[in-house]
C-alpha cells in the first residue's frame, strides 16, 4: 500500500488504472479505524480494481463549539489496517492540501442539511458535502462507500450527487456493531465504562421504536421513553427521517460525548440484530 498526501499523487497514481478501465472504489474516512471502516474497505477491495481510502479529519466539518483538536488520530496503526486489508492507496492530506489560502467555495446542502445533524452542528454538513465532492474530485471513483451508522450524511451525499450530477455510484452498508448494540464508531473511545453502559439505551432505544413501528404503534414514543428512562443521558433529538427509506434517528449526549445512531424502519423486528456484529 502507498501512502500519498496530495492531490497530484493520487492523480499520478491512479492514470494508469484508470486507463486500463480498472474500477476505482473510493473509502472516505476520519481515521481511527475500526470494523466498520474495515467493513467498506472489505466490500471496496472486493468489488474495485484500485481500492483509494482517503484519511482526513476535516476540519471544515466540525464547528466552532466542537473540539477537532480532541478527535482521535492514529495513522500509524490506521495505515497498518488498511494495509492489511488490501487497500492500494492511503490519501492522508494536510488540511493546507484540501484548502489551501484563498480556498473560497462551498458545497451548501439545502433543507435536508439544515435538520436533525444540521441543527445540532450548523454547517456541518457543508463541509461534510464539500469535502466529499474534492475528494470525488480528485479520485474520480467509479464507486464510494458510506455508513449506515451516519444515514442523514448518506441521504446528503445521495442527493448531492444526484443534483450536481457526479458520475459516481454511491455504495451503503449497514452499521457495525459491537456485541452489546452498540454501533461502533471512532469516538467511542472517549466513553467511561459507566458512560458506555449508559449509551446501551440509544441501541435499546432504536430497538424499542422499531418494534413500536413493527407493531403499528409509534417508534418516537417507544424509542423516547427508553431514553427518558435514563437519567444519565441528555436527548438531542429523535425522529423518523425521511432519507431512502424512512429512518429512526436518535442522538444523545452522554457525558461530554454525543452519540449518534439509526434504525431504518424497513422490515419487522429488532434493527440491532440485522445489522452486522463485531465480536
Ligand atoms: P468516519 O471515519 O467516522 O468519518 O467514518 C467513515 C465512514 O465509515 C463513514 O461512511 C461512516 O458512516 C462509516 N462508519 C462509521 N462507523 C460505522 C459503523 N459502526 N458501521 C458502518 N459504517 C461506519
Amino acid at each position: 500500500m502507498r501512502i500519498v498526501r496530495t492531490v497530484g499523487e493520487v492523480r499520478e497514481a491512479l492514470r494508469e488504472p484508470r486507463a486500463r478501465g480498472e474500477g476505482i472504489g473510493l473509502v472516505p474516512t476520519m481515521g481511527a479505524f475500526h470494523a466498520g471502516h474495515v467493513a467498506l474497505m472489505r466490500e471496496a477491495r472486493g468489488a474495485s480494481g484500485v481500492v483509494v481510502v482517503s484519511l482526513f479529519v476535516n476540519p471544515s466539518q466540525f464547528n466552532a463549539s466542537e473540539d477537532l483538536a480532541r478527535y482521535p488520530r492514529d495513522e500509524v496503526a490506521d495505515a497498518r489496517v488498511a494495509d492489511t486489508e488490501g487497500v492500494d492507496l492511503l490519501f492522508a492530506p494536510s488540511a493546507d492540501e484540501l484548502y489551501p489560502p484563498g480556498f473560497d467555495t462551498w458545497v451548501e446542502p439545502g433543507k435536508l442539511g439544515s435538520v436533525l445533524e444540521g441543527e445540532v452542528r450548523p454547517g456541518h454538513f457543508r463541509g461534510v458535502a464539500t469535502v466529499c465532492a474534492k475528494l470525488f474530485a480528485i479520485v474520480g471513483p467509479t464507486a464510494a462507500w458510506f455508513g449506515q451508522k451516519d444515514a442523514q450524511q448518506v441521504a446528503v451525499v445521495r442527493r448531492m450527487v444526484d443534483d450536481l450530477n457526479l458520475p459516481v455510484e454511491v455504495r451503503v452498508l449497514p452499521t457495525v456493531r459491537d456485541l452489546d448494540g452498540l454501533a461502533l464508531s471512532s469516538r467511542n473511545v472517549f466513553l467511561s465504562e459507566v458512560e458506555r453502559s449508559v449509551g446501551l439505551a440509544l441501541p435499546r432505544a432504536l430497538d424499542a421504536g422499531a418494534a413500536a413501528h413493527a407493531s403499528g404503534a409509534d417508534p418516537v414514543t417507544a424509542a423516547r421513553r427508553v431514553l427518558d428512562a435514563e437519567r444519565a443521558l441528555s436527548v438531542e433529538y429523535v425522529a423518523v427521517a425521511e432519507f431512502d427509506v424512512p429512518t429512526l434517528v436518535a442522538a444523545v449526549r452522554v457525558g461530554a460525548t454525543r452519540l449518534i445512531d439509526n434504525a431504518p424502519l424497513v422490515d419487522n423486528g429488532p434493527v440491532t440484530t440485522d445489522a452486522a456484529r463485531h465480536g
